[in-house]
């Protein structure tokens, strides 16, 4: 196991989630949402949020591939398994633990568009936006992160770590 620096707390991560929840119901109230959680990351923080919407979403997962085993990105993503609701005629709101280079999500939210959605838009925990590698906004973001690799809520470093329920820095 490595060491683990704390980074953001459970309450504070509570707190964040229900005023993201409520940014969320102002914007969608009265329309067709799909929730999107992007397994396995966002699991923690997908259950978190969605128990705070007042506005009645559907919800469902997908799966892109991960890193792998260590902290740097490749670039490429895989779609391992897709949505099973239909997403025509409603809006999407795709949910992720943490942007970094913002390919998967590029990737991603490119796909979903061509769907004929009504609107294709993105919440993610973390967003270490100076890192970004193309143009990518995350429409309703957590906490800015500026550097490093976290693990907990819901992220892993090796599968491992995921069942925290704060954020900490590892070095590996
Ligand atoms: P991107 O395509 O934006 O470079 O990569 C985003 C994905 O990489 C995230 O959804 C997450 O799965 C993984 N990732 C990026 N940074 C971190 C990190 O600091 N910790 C963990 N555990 N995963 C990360
Ligand atoms: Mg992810």
């Amino acid at each position: 196991m490595s060491p683990l620096t704390p980074v953001i707390g459970p309450e504070a991560i509570e707190a964040r989630v229900r005023g993201l929840a409520r940014e969320i119901d102002a914007h969608y109230r009265g329309e067709p949402l799909v929730c999107v959680c992007v397994l396995k990351g966002a699991f923690m923080f997908f259950a978190d949020l969605v128990r705070h919407l007042q506005c009645g979403p559907e919800l469902d997962f997908i799966r892109l591939a991960s890193y792998g085993g260590g902290t740097s990105s490749t670039g490429k993503v895989r779609f391992m398994h897709d949505v099973e609701t239909s997403l025509e005629g409603k809006h999407v709101l795709v949910v992720d633990d943490i942007v970094d280079s913002g390919r998967s999500m590029e990737y991603l939210l490119n796909i979903l568009s061509r769907r004929g959605t009504l609107s294709v838009k993105l919440c993610a925990l973390l967003d270490k936006f100076e890192r970004r590698e193309v143009e990518l906004k995350v429409d309703f973001p957590g906490f800015p992160l500026k550097e490093g690799f976290v693990v907990g809520y819901g992220m892993d470093y090796g599968e491992h770590y995921r069942e925290l329920p704060g954020v900490f820095e590892v070095k590996p």
